[in-house]
């Protein structure tokens, strides 16, 4: 073994295993990890060399530790960044270890990033593969660590970034005590093309994916801002709202789009127009909130020169030029009254007045409105003509909050990514697991506008050619209780390191430390039904402490 080589402490690597029973997940990092039976592995392995022989299997099954070992090396750079090389390269043995494949021991290791030499010689004992194939297979010639294998050649390749090749010169398998196995570029072994088939197909998925990202990067470009293209969803809720939709665009009917703000109503009102006969007219979008009440008339049915102080010209409204089109009016539920009464003659007469004007104008629009609130309760307050809703609300189309459609989350965050990471030049690698669990279980009070600005938020703050973490979507996010595997290797609740957020938190929330306190200690209490030994367990403390803080409490000592 080379004097220079050692482990460093490892836990740095610890901390990222996180065991959530409550939640029914493990992670490592960022990625779900599954805790498996050996001998459950081992019957699958098995069934596969019964079914499609032990070339295939090895294959498959090399694939398969090729793709974990590739994933643990985004944990080198992550958790070892400013060390040394060798210290970094450390990570993928040491993560080996502690996902339980062998005791890993380096022998020998030489290697240059920059000019891509590697060599590369471990020890392994107590292989668990090597153990199984023997258990089911009894002494065999050939090596049999394969997924092993593989995890050691795609660590190494990702780390260096160019493909190294590992092979077993012993393997317990074959009746060695230990296996052995020594890694170089593939170029370097003699019969290394040999070996390409088990990686080959991977550069190749590599280079489709790429290449259909880039196409989609393209298409996004093409694609305007303004269509209807993020009408996505699969989910019964959706659907019915799309098919109502789809079912009012060919008629000339008044629709009324209702929905949470941020459901994209607006979205549904381009989408409509463009199934509509107005298709190839104009489409005008007005939010009725955001004009000053005194200029929204002018604005919308236009105004007559010298109609009053500053018209110094005649001016067309979005009516007019909404002629032959269709006409949306967002927040139609802010409209002053005056606006109302001109706006039933619209829809009624097929004409407006501009302001100030003699006669009315026939105009052909179609128009589209939307609301956020209730415009029963708005007439039952005397805020909204009773007529007016009786006219719009004809066909009502509600856009269900995004909380009614999880289905959609997946393939909408996906359609996103792909459009900000265009729109910002970015190549990453996708949503990670658990920022994509977080995604399905947030509560979406902004609905699709603020899974919008979530997406674009964590494109803009993850590394070229990394994943989208949860730290990138909700950098905000209080530390949830975790549980990890401590210096004896037992499970253990580790104190999380962003915990700072959490106190930022508290203090921004200004309620009095005693009333947090008294609340905490409550909430403890309650969880564990009553039990005081329970609660000061989940609590850090100790039964008497627990006992004290409370009796504390009861007598107002801490009350502020
Ligand atoms: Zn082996």
């Amino acid at each position: 073994m080379d004097t220079n080589l050692h482990y460093p402490p490892d836990a740095d690597l610890r901390k990222l295993l996180r065991f959530e029973p409550r939640s029914g997940a493990i992670w490592l990092g960022e990625r779900r990890m599954l805790l498996l039976h050996t001998a459950a592995l081992s019957a699958l392995r098995q069934d596969l060399i019964t079914s499609v022989g032990s070339t295939h299997t090895r294959r498959l099954l090399t694939r398969m530790g090729y793709a974990s070992g590739r994933h643990d090396a985004e944990f080198a750079n992550k958790t070892r960044g400013d060390r040394s090389p060798e210290e970094m390269f450390m990570v993928g043995p040491q993560l080996h270890m502690l996902e339980g494949a062998a005791r890993v021991t380096p022998l020998h290791l030489k290697m240059d990033i920059a000019a891509g030499h590697y060599e590369g010689e471990f020890r392994w004992d107590d292989s668990w593969e090597a153990h199984a194939h023997r258990l089911a297979y009894g002494v065999v010639e050939e090596p049999a660590c394969w997924i092993l294998l593989g995890y050691a050649s795609g660590y190494t390749s990702a780390f260096m970034g160019k493909l190294i090749l590992f092979k077993e010169v012993k393997c317990g398998a074959c009746g060695h005590d230990h296996c052995h196995i020594v890694g170089k570029p593939i170029d370097e072994w003699p019969d290394g093309d040999a070996y390409l088939p088990y990686f080959e197909d991977d550069s190749l998925l590599d280079k489709m994916d790429a290449l259909s990202r880039q196409v989609e990067a393209l298409k996004t470009r093409l694609e305007p801002s303004t269509s209807g293209g993020m009408l996505i969803g699969n989910s019964p809720a959706f659907q019915h709202a799309y098919d109502l939709m789809l079912r009012a665009a060919s008629t000339q009917v008044t629709v009324l789009l209702t929905g949470e703000t941020g459901v994209g109503k607006e979205r549904f009102a381009r989408a409509l127009h463009a199934h509509s006969n107005h298709a190839t007219g104009p489409f005008v979008a007005v939010n009725c909130a955001a004009l000053p009440a005194e200029l929204i008339e002018a604005e919308l049915f236009g105004v007559e020169k010298g109609a009053f102080t500053g018209a110094h010209a005649a001016r067309a409204g979005r009516f007019e030029r909404a002629d032959g089109g269709t006409l949306f009016l967002d927040e139609v539920g802010d409209l002053p009254m005056a606006a109302q009464a001109k706006l039933l003659r619209v829809l009624q007469e097929s004409e407006i007045e501009r302001v100030g004007a003699e006669r009315a104008r026939k105009v052909n629009v179609r128009v589209i409105t939307a609301t956020n609130v209730n415009l029963e309760e708005a007439v039952a307050q005397g805020r909204f003509r009773r007529d007016l809703l009786y006219r719009l609300n004809v066909y009502p189309v509600c856009i269900p909050p995004l909380r009614e459609r999880v289905a959609d989350i997946e393939p909408l965050a996906n359609h996103l990514l792909a459009r900000f990471t265009a729109l910002h030049n970015k190549r990453l690698n996708g949503l990670g697991d658990r920022a994509l669990q977080a995604l399905m279980h947030h509560d979406w009070p902004g609905n699709v506008r603020e899974l919008e600005n979530l997406v674009e938020r964590g494109v803009i703050l993850a590394a070229q050619g990394t994943t989208v973490e949860l730290e990138h979507l909700f950098p905000n996010l209080p530390a949830t209780r975790q549980d990890g595997v401590d210096d004896h290797g037992r499970l253990a609740h580790i104190v999380p390191a962003n915990s700072t957020a959490l106190c930022e938190r508290i203090v921004d929330s200004g309620v009095p430390i005693g009333q947090l306190e008294a609340q905490v200690l409550a909430m403890a209490v309650e969880r564990c039904g009553g039990n005081l030994s329970g609660a000061s367990r989940l609590l850090g403390l100790t039964r008497p402490q627990l006992a004290y803080r409370l009796k504390r409490q009861e007598s107002g000592e801490v009350s502020e």
